[in-house]
């Protein structure tokens, strides 16, 4: 349906939701701007070689050891020393700045993220089925235009704009990076990971399937009209989680070195999607995730997020303890199959069939529309009713 007929078929209480959820949206970035950090970033060329390790690791914010590997020095040299007495060339340098510059958060883009959230929410549970259309109408609900609107805005603003950092994945590689010793505050990066998880708690995984710029681009060429049938092939839940799984571990026993017996190896540095949004691919494999996860797209929903993300691993790990979900009316579902036909994964099939350990849902409503018996909402576990027991903790 046109976004036209969705809108002139919204209640007036639906449009003061509509009206006053863009209002707060625009009042949370705005805010955003302001107590945004001032000051510009340091510049790569206020660093010289005649400096130690120790006079430049704090304005990147990284620890000694964390630079040192950085210019593949043994973690225990002197970190008082020239850095031109240690073999580092300028070159080198500059090359290593840059890249641990790209790593600054702006703070502004989580509030980006928190308005991408909010939008979503909105849409999901209140504006995406007009009070003033029945279920004859389903097909009409949930236009794509709003949806396809805030991927653009997230691949865009939190994306290109505000380049590739602080994002989902990276909150959790972090995390675990700093308990190696690669970042100096610990807790300032748990603070950061524990934002993404109270996002994807408060709506089931809506950071990932509405404002990870990543996920967003792959869901824009997932939704790209093409090759259908194909697309209607889906990956076994148990092997891509198996392999997300398989990596998350293999990432924790190289970086704590329990295997390759080195401290401070990361995989998904080389396999970072993120760094696309800074223009800045510091490794061919890198070059080839973006490309094979863009070009996956066209055929596999999110293959990036579904083999390898950690925070896919992780925000799935917690779906159960969402608060706003797809929810089934178990008494009202006749297990016709077509909330599972339109799901892009095997989740919905993991709901209707009441499974303990359904497939990721990453919010994207294409089951909220196709129900004939109206059986399956989007909505808060504490809202009455009889539902999927199975989707809730
Ligand atoms: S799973 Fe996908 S959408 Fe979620 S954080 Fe990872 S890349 Fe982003
Ligand atoms: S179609 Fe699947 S992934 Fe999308 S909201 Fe429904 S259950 Fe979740």
């Amino acid at each position: 349906m046109g976004i036209h007929s969705w809108f002139s078929q919204l209640s007036m209480r639906q449009r003061f939701w509509l009206f006053g959820t863009i209002a707060i949206i625009i009042i949370i970035v705005g805010f955003g701007f302001l107590v945004k950090p001032a000051g510009e970033p340091e510049d790569v060329g206020s660093f010289s070689v005649e400096m130690s390790i120790r006079d430049i690791a704090s304005t990147l914010n990284v620890t000694g050891k964390a630079l040192a590997r950085e210019f593949k020095l043994p973690l225990d040299i002197s970190k008082q020393k020239p850095l031109k007495t240690l073999g580092v060339a300028p070159e080198e340098l500059q090359h290593v700045t840059e890249h641990l510059l790209s790593h600054h958060d702006s703070m502004l883009k989580y509030y980006v993220y928190a308005a991408l959230v909010l939008g979503g929410l909105v849409f999901l549970v209140r504006l995406g089925r007009p009070d003033l259309s029945d279920v004859k109408h389903r097909r009409e609900w949930y236009p794509r235009t709003p949806y396809i609107v805030s991927l653009m805005l997230s691949v865009i603003v939190a994306g290109f704009l505000l380049g590739k950092s602080p994002n989902p994945m990276e909150s959790v590689v972090k995390v675990f990076k700093s308990m190696v010793g690669l970042y100096p505050d610990p807790i300032a990066k748990a603070i950061a990971l524990l934002f993404f998880i109270i996002l994807a708690v408060i709506g089931n995984k809506i950071i990932c399937g509405w404002a990870c710029p990543f996920g967003s681009l792959q869901e824009l060429v997932y939704s790209v009209p093409i090759l259908r049938r194909i697309k209607q092939r889906k990956l076994p839940f148990l092997l891509t989680n198996t392999i997300r799984a398989g990596l998350f571990t293999a990432m924790l026993l190289l970086l704590f070195g329990i295997i390759g017996g080195r401290k401070g190896t990361v995989i998904y540095h080389y396999i970072n999607p993120f760094n696309l949004f800074d223009l800045d691919f510091e490794t061919v494999s890198i070059l080839l995730t973006v490309i094979l996860a863009l070009l996956g797209a066209f055929i596999v929903y999110r293959p990036f997020c579904q083999f390898i993300c950690p925070f896919g691993f992780i925000s799935w790990l917690i779906e159960r303890f969402s608060i706003i979900r797809v929810r089934i009316d178990k008494d009202k579902c006749t297990e016709c199959g077509a909330c599972i036909k339109a799901c892009p994964l095997e989740a919905a099939k993991g709901l209707v069939y009441s499974k303990r350990l359904p497939a990721d849902c990453y919010s994207c409503a294409r089951c909220l529309n196709v129900c004939p018996v109206d059986a399956i909402q989007y909505s808060s576990v504490f809202k009455k009713g009889k539902i999927n027991r199975s989707s809730l903790p």
